[in-house]
């Protein structure tokens, strides 16, 4: 694997613009005066929340930083208007400025991603998941019915075809990655609403490689003639290539959609190109907008021509007024992602998870896939002996914050899990390079080494709780402030 590695000073001050401590300390000091005032409790946890988050190594991969104006752009009064519709086509009176913001968050999507059109009201990624879902039932299913019928409007439906449109889209087939598989549970999951709309099958990863196997892809798609075949992932460490997945659909006659939640920032950034971009491929992609593209928590669902009308409806068909003051900081977001440094913080994303898995494998510990190239790492904690969530609870003790994740055909479910998922798109906010995710990986490892599961009455081994070495998670704490302290989060921010 080779790899071009990223020296912290690189890219100690990642957010465009650059940082002002000064400012940022002012303005934040100012708003917790009033919001104290109101709540104190409130202003007391957020004082809490930064310092926790100052203090540990956040390695959860769905996890950010956002930049101060990006934080400062959700309070604000934006929040206080209803605005349903779409730009200049509003239910509501008086929308210049949500217009302005909305029009700009557009404009910075579509040509950060190259896309023919984007919609940015969807609040999170599962609503954006489910625009996208509507929006191609809707363009595939509804608008042939209406046009059978010779109707513009489906309140203009006779009852008997209203009924048979509604068992129609209740019939539907999708195909996406299997949860345990690294997939997410809005692609097609019985416990989710994806899972009750669609009849769904799912493909899994090779049991050996545990990569990707497209002809498998292809197979199961031949099988099945999904109406959508899903992509993406919360928990894969490889690239998918869209090109062969968008072969795989037009033989199939179905969409492709691709959830890039994860992966949004390494496409915006340019890390993942040509095939491994998946706009140009998709009919429909969405994503979160709070992972790796680093902006306020909320979704977003790019899309060709022939589906862009169908997407504009995602308020009335699944969402209600947008949120404005999200939509202005997703605009202040994208226009950071547009800046040349959000590349460098892109490529040092991925050449930290390279580091990182590098690093836990050269001290013997097992990645699925055997390593990564994108931003995230899955490791098995089998071979330490442990559960997912022992090994979670135990690294957290530490001062290293992660997340359980199932593996591949994981003999302990989805509660005990049997993995750690790992990112790096947070430390990499903070300046991290690839010697200092080398030496993250060295504290990963001496943790889990010094990690016991707790025997139980009946002298098998718990699945949640451990012992930790005596004296281990005080220093793995202070070698983790050490590593904090030279990459500090938000430079000369004091609250007071
Ligand atoms: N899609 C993928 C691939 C995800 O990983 C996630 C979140 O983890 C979502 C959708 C849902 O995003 P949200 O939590 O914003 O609804």
């Amino acid at each position: 694997m080779t790899q071009t590695r990223t020296r912290s000073t690189e890219i100690a001050n990642a957010f465009a613009p650059p940082f002002d401590g000064q400012a940022a300390s002012a303005a934040y000091r100012s708003a917790l005066q009033v919001i104290g005032a109101a709540e104190p409790r409130v202003a007391d946890a957020i004082r809490a929340e930064l310092a926790d988050q100052r203090a540990s190594l956040k390695l959860i991969a769905s996890e950010n930083y956002a930049s101060p104006a990006v934080l400062l752009t959700m309070g604000t009064w934006l929040s206080d208007k209803y605005a349903e519709g779409t730009v200049g086509h509003r239910f509501y009176a008086a929308c210049q400025n949500i217009d302005a913001v909305e029009r700009l968050a557009v404009d910075h999507a579509r040509a950060l991603f190259g896309a023919p059109h984007a919609y940015v009201q969807p609040h999170s990624g599962i609503d954006a998941n489910l625009v996208a879902f509507w929006a191609i039932l809707a363009q595939r299913i509804e608008s042939p019915a209406l046009a059978r019928a010779s109707v513009k409007h489906v309140n203009d439906l006779s009852d008997a075809d209203w009924a048979a449109l509604r068992s129609a889209l209740g019939n539907q087939r999708m195909l996406g990655m299997a949860l345990d598989a690294g997939g997410h549970l809005t692609h097609g999951f019985r416990p989710n609403i994806s899972g009750k709309m669609f009849h769904q099958s799912s493909y899994g990863t090779d049991a050996h490689t545990e990569l990707l196997d497209y002809a498998e892809v292809r197979r199961m798609a031949r099988e099945f003639k999904p109406l959508i075949l899903i992509a993406g992932y919360s928990a894969y460490p490889r690239k998918v290539n869209f090109a062969v997945m968008r072969e795989i659909a037009d033989e199939v006659g179905a969409t492709l959609m691709v959830d890039m939640a994860h992966f949004a920032g390494l496409v915006a950034g340019k890390v993942f190109t040509g095939d491994f971009d998946p706009v140009p491929f998709a009919h429909v992609t969405t994503t979160t907008t709070h992972k790796s593209l680093r902006g306020p928590r909320g979704g977003m669902v790019l899309c060709q021509p022939e589906f862009a009308d169908a997407v504009d409806r995602g308020c009335p068909m699944v969402l209600g007024g947008p949120l404005g003051q999200v939509m202005a900081a997703k605009a202040v977001a994208l226009a950071e992602a547009r800046q040349p440094e959000f590349a460098t913080y892109a490529t040092a994303i991925a050449d930290n998870a390279h580091s990182l898995a590098d690093g836990l494998m050269r001290h013997g510990a097992r990645l699925v896939t055997g390593g990564t190239d994108n931003h995230l790492v899955l490791l098995d904690v089998t071979s330490f002996g442990l559960t997912g969530r022992q090994a979670e609870s135990a690294l957290v003790e530490s001062g290293i914050v992660t997340n359980r994740n199932a593996i591949p055909r994981d003999p302990n479910g989805a509660w005990y899990t049997s993995g750690v998922r790992l990112g790096t798109p947070a430390l990499t906010s903070r300046g991290f390079g690839a010697d200092d995710m080398d030496r993250v990986a060295t504290l990963i490892v001496e943790v889990l080494g010094d990690t016991r599961p707790t025997v139980t009455a009946d002298g098998s081994n718990s699945k949640a709780k451990y012992a930790l070495g005596e004296g281990r998670a005080a220093r793995t704490r202070s070698a983790a402030l050490e590593l904090l302290d030279a990459h500090p989060l938000y430079p000369g921010l004091d609250l007071g």
